[in-house]
């Protein structure tokens, strides 16, 4: 542990963002750098818990009080050798994780938890400055070959786990570059896209293959995938948008959210000339109160919006923790991210009833009426509050109200995997009804986040190589930093 004072000396500080007003200019990340010294009381704050909270809110289990002793001692090596240890990408999580370490940090209970997010972007960053992310192909090879379907997060991180275990690996993507959500979803200015070039580089040096535009089931049948590789892993996400069921949602310009923002990752990379949907001048609805949602608002907002309404059927969260919500759970506030900061209506508690269109069978309006929600049961209901119902005008709509699962677009059944009642596919240790076929990240749990998908591919990882070797020597969760450094042996370029 570094100081022993240093969370009673040091408060939780983190980098300044842009000015809001200057930021809605570009798609550029908008916190700015941090100053090294400052890093370094923000590590001094850790307190090298004797039961660090920290590991079990973090679905890679980071060693967390580890990297942050070492950033105080300015060990650079040390810290990202302890993280990439559990993480394979912290250059993507140390920007856009929500961060569930810090929602369960000791410190979090009476003060500001350690800036853990902060820090593991730092490391990760440091890193590549000072040469240690470098290519790194395995020594042996075993002969055996596994086909990675789907690019994101989780199937990344199974390609490369398993590129190390020195499986020969194929990543198919059906989009034109590789990433999945982290490039066609979630926005520049919270994800930069050379993030990802950088990180692809490494791993195709390292001898992953990477076939883009390849839509499994379109472009090459599934019968031929299983027939040609060892095993198979499919991490195809799970993009299928929920419906908002009601009057008028096919009306012209109501949208699913991921229609505007994969679209718009495409205009700033430079694959299409404008967004076919434009939110200039626009009255702007986004119906659903999450992330995907605030995507949507920070995107309109550089668009140029007239103006931005969210709405959200649930209640206002409160600002504090209740005592029905108490540390080291997920803490249920208000969350404001900085694409609120840039400007839009919050409206909590409100049914959407209705678009209202014009001649033309654009919509103009949505009819709304504010909710009043009561715990009936043991449950919470909401009831319709009289007289509230109004007409509110709406030029534009993004439904962002989450996702029901994998696409239903044939797939699954084509590698024989079966399927729950939740449209979700069944699975036994990430290994599919298909033996042969294992699943991981959100096309198995469901809609996430990005720190799942990677531990996702990794866990998923294990169990195919242990159906190809018998065993395996990859890293699980929860195991020790050294025992992990013992059991893969890299070879340096
Ligand atoms: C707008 C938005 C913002 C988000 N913001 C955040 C955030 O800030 N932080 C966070 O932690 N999480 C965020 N998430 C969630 C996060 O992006 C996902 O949980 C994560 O990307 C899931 O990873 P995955 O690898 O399972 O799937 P995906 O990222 O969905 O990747 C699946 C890939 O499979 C490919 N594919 C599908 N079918 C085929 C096929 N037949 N052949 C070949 N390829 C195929 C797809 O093209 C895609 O590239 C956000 C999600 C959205 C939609
Ligand atoms: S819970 Fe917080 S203070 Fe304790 S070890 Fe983890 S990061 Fe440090």
């Amino acid at each position: 542990m570094g100081a022993k004072e240093g969370f009673i000396l040091f408060k939780r500080e983190l980098p300044e963002s842009r000015n809001p007003e200057e930021r809605v200019n570009d798609y550029k990340e908008i916190y700015k750098p941090f100053d090294g010294q400052k890093l370094n009381e923000q590590s001094a704050r850790c307190m090298d818990c004797g039961i660090p909270f920290c590991h079990q809110g973090c679905p890679l289990g980071n060693l967390i009080p580890d990297f942050n002793d070492a950033v105080y001692r300015n060990e650079w090596e040390e810290a990202f050798n302890i993280l990439k240890s559990t993480n394979n990408f912290p250059e993507f999580t140390g920007r856009i994780c929500p961060a569930p370490c810090e929602a369960s940090c000791v410190l979090g209970i009476n003060k500001d938890p350690v800036a853990i997010e902060l820090i593991e972007k730092n490391i990760a960053e440091k890193a590549y400055e000072l040469g240690f992310v470098v290519p790194r192909p395995p020594k042996q090879r075993t002969g055996k070959s596994v086909a990675v379907i789907g690019s994101g997060p989780a199937g990344l991180a199974a390609a490369d786990q398993l590129n190390q275990a020195g499986h020969e690996v194929t990543v198919f993507e059906k989009d034109n570059k590789v990433g999945g959500l982290l490039r066609y979803g979630i926005p520049d200015f919270k994800l930069e896209k050379w993030v990802i070039d950088r990180r692809v580089e490494i791993m195709e040096k390292e001898g992953v293959i990477f076939s883009t535009n390849t839509d499994v089931g379109f472009n090459i049948k599934a019968e031929n995938i299983i027939r040609n590789f060892d095993a198979v892993i499919l991490a195809t996400g799970a993009q299928q948008p929920r419906e908002l069921k009601i009057k008028g949602s096919d009306l012209k310009g109501v949208h699913f959210a991921m229609d505007f923002l994969g679209k718009q990752n495409q205009v700033i990379a430079g694959e299409i000339d404008r967004n076919p949907i434009s939110a200039e001048n626009k009255n702007v609805i986004v119906i659903g109160g999450g992330d995907t949602g605030s995507d949507c608002i920070g995107t309109s907002n550089r668009h140029g919006a007239a103006s931005i309404t969210q709405l959200e059927l649930l209640p206002k969260p409160p600002k504090q923790r209740t005592n029905l919500n108490p540390w080291p759970e997920w803490p249920m506030t208000l969350k404001t991210s900085s694409s609120h900061e840039e400007g839009a209506e919050r409206v909590f508690s409100i049914l959407t009833k209705e678009f209202v269109g014009n001649e033309k069978g654009e919509v103009s309006g949505l009819v709304l009426v504010d909710l009043e929600w009561k715990a009936e049961n043991g449950r919470m209901q909401f009831v319709e509050i009289t007289g509230t119902e109004r007409t509110i005008p709406c030029d534009l709509a993004f439904i962002a109200i989450g996702y029901t699962g994998p696409a239903k677009n044939g797939l699954l059944e084509a590698f024989g995997v079966k399927t729950m009642e939740n449209s979700l596919p069944k699975s036994k240790e990430y290994q599919s009804t298909n033996q042969k076929v294992f699943l991981a990240g959100d096309m198995r749990r469901g809609q996430s986040l990005v720190v799942w998908a990677i531990s996702e591919g990794r866990e998923a990882a294990v169990k195919v190589d242990e159906f190809l070797q018998g065993t395996s020597s990859l890293p699980r969760k929860d195991e020790g930093f050294f025992e992990i450094e013992e059991s893969i042996i890299y070879e340096s370029n």
